[in-house]
């Protein structure tokens, strides 16, 4: 890189972690939550509308300071994870923040508790109001609590129970080395040597991959009956009819909703996955891709490398061609120093935008280093950080949103720039490694994900009838991974124990459906902005700032209802499928015009 990197000042959190301020906070955040639960726990019942508003105001002051203290401990951890002193702040305030929570549970509990008579009545009052959608979103597990002394049980007993099963296949899985020419490595170089461009050391990984995890299926197997069982046990007692629907409830989003979408994910696999993958394998003059070889790097990368500078550039102009706004909120994280993009021994892998708190401001963490991916990286990173300031005013309770619209910001912010990019790039061989990469990449999110849910469902219904045997565990995975993947990728025995290496199986099960959900929602926002014009456009602009603004105040139907958009309806995901495959009819066309594959594959 030619030009220098910015890192960034936590100065806006505190000054350093000798800071006689976060003394003061830490102390301040005990006092308060001792004071609380001493005036109003086992008693908010009692609370008036005023008393009410007050003790959540109070309860979003004390979570918010908690809030910039742990993001203090954990930003200054991701920069420096081999400095002993910030990984001791971290787990420290990791301690002060449960202690401090077990104080307040009963704030959510009680809450939710109250019956909805006397609620109704107290939402009458302005005070009270204001806090509704917050309230909604506590009240919705009420039906499903169980009492005080239950769910004090299965708190205490969490520890020996499913957090342990989680913890083994952690431990597990850290432990495990895979033999390569000689050499045991780590998961992640394994990982690492499937993207590689020599197909021998891509197939040694997958080979490696395959026989140990062959040899701890045992183990995995019974891990993940384990987690199935023990959630299945409390879906009864809390009363939920089906082994999604717990997670469902979490997503604030309905079960019709989630089955809509997998149905229509699962019924446009050939048109998507399965082309692609037989026009990748043309392209790499085979018949067939190896498993292994799914991730291959394609024929002729894109090479370009940006500076700082020219993604600077590339990623505001984009976003200011959108709106001014936004562009100007983007602005600030690199004016004043809210971005840490050089790779420095000890920092943190990947990418994020940390949201602190909204008296503060986000903090973008990546390791930049000028390829196409990391402008794309900057652009999702930059869409989130510019919706966290939007939705900051909402306050600490009220700005994060649901996980279905976690992404929207983001993947929007990323497709601002890849259109773009995309539109000033006339060499050939870079267009279509920009559209490749970009599809690979949304294929991995949609339709890969909910191969995995589709695993996930008939995995955890399979479970409620009995024990299932690695093998069994196998022949569920083999299914939904060939519809996932299609006739174009060759999957043998090998491939059969890979599904006791997916980590969200085990640590929260029917996650995997949220990454398809949250870009599915964009590509279809997507549609509605690329084919709007005039006053439409500019209406569209105004709603989806609107939208960014409301935080976590709005669930998928309000949210997307002034785009005149529904995901109850099935057309609603078609739309943003159709976004998907019309771009791998954009790189059929240009694969077929320069000679690449014979014919076009259509099906
Ligand atoms: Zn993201």
């Amino acid at each position: 890189m030619p030009d220098t990197l910015p890192s960034w000042s936590l100065a806006d959190l505190y000054s350093s972690a000798s800071d006689d301020n976060m003394t003061r906070d830490m102390a301040d955040c005990r006092d308060r939550a001792s004071a609380l639960a001493s005036t109003w726990k086992s008693r908010l019942h009692e609370a008036d509308a005023a008393s009410l508003a007050g003790v959540i105001e109070d309860y979003q002051a004390i979570s918010e300071t908690l809030g910039r203290l742990s993001s203090f401990a954990d930003l200054a951890f991701a920069a420096d994870m081999s400095e002993a002193e910030t990984g001791r702040m971290a787990q420290s305030m990791r301690e002060l923040e449960s202690e401090i929570s077990a104080q307040l549970v009963f704030v959510e509990l009680e809450i939710a508790r109250i019956d909805d008579d006397h609620m109704d009545a107290l939402m009458q009052s302005d005070a009270l109001a204001s806090w509704s959608p917050w309230l909604r979103i506590v009240r919705a597990w009420r039906k499903h609590q169980l009492s005080d002394e239950l769910e004090t049980m299965l708190i205490e007993r969490s520890p020996s129970g499913r957090a342990a099963w989680v913890r083994l296949f952690d431990e597990t899985a850290a432990s495990l080395r895979f033999p390569i020419d000689g050499q045991d490595v780590a998961e992640s170089e394994i990982m690492d040597m499937m993207t590689d461009p020599d197909p021998e050391v891509r197939r040694k990984a997958g080979l490696s991959r395959s026989e140990v995890l062959d040899k701890n299926s045992r183990l995995m197997a019974l891990i993940l009956n384990t987690i199935a069982k023990d959630k299945s046990v409390d879906d009864r007692w809390r009363g939920f009819s089906r082994p999604v629907s717990a997670r469902n409830l979490a997503n604030d989003v309905e079960d019709e909703v989630v089955d809509a979408l997998a149905h229509s994910v699962t019924s446009r696999m050939p048109d998507l996955t399965h082309r692609y993958y037989a026009l990748k394998a043309s392209w790499m003059g085979v018949d067939k891709l190896n498993w292994w070889d799914r991730n291959a790097p394609l024929p002729g990368e894109d090479p370009r490398q940006f500076s700082w500078d020219e993604a600077r550039k590339m990623v505001l102009t984009a976003f200011d061609e959108f709106d001014p706004g936004m562009a100007e909120v983007a602005g600030w994280f690199f004016d004043r120093n809210w971005i840490d993009a050089p790779h420095r021994p000890g920092k943190a892998s990947g990418a994020f935008s940390h949201p602190t708190v909204p008296s503060a401001h986000p903090y973008i963490l990546m390791n930049y280093s000028g390829k196409v991916n990391d402008v794309m990286t900057l652009a999702h990173e930059l869409g989130h950080g510019v919706h966290q300031v939007l939705a900051g005013p909402k306050g600490h309770l009220m700005s994060s949103t649901p996980l279905t619209l976690a992404e929207t910001a983001s993947v929007f912010g990323e497709m601002l720039v890849f259109r773009r990019l995309l539109d000033s790039t006339t060499d050939p061989v870079q267009r279509r490694a920009l559209l490749a990469g970009k599809i690979e990449d949304m294929l991995n999110t949609v339709v890969r994900q909910i191969g995995f849910h589709n695993f996930e469902e008939r995995f955890h219904d399979a479970r409620q009838k009995g024990e299932q045997t690695p093998d069994a565990i196998a022949d569920i995975w083999m299914e939904t991974q060939a519809d996932a993947l299609g006739p174009a990728i060759r999957i043998d025995e090998t491939y059969r124990p890979i599904w006791g290496f997916i980590p969200h199986f085990v640590h929260v099960p029917f996650y995997v459906y949220a990454y398809a959900f949250g870009d599915c929602l964009v590509n279809a926002l997507w549609q509605v902005y690329s084919t709007a014009e005039g006053d439409a456009r500019k209406d569209f602009v105004l709603n989806y700032l609107d939208l960014l603004r409301a935080g976590g105040t709005r669930r998928h139907d309000e949210a997307l209802a002034p785009f005149g958009l529904d995901a109850r309806d099935a057309s609603f995901w078609s739309l943003g499928l159709d976004m998907l495959s019309g771009m791998i009819d954009e790189l059929e066309a240009e694969l077929v015009q320069a000679g690449l594959v014979e014919t076009a594959h259509g099906e």
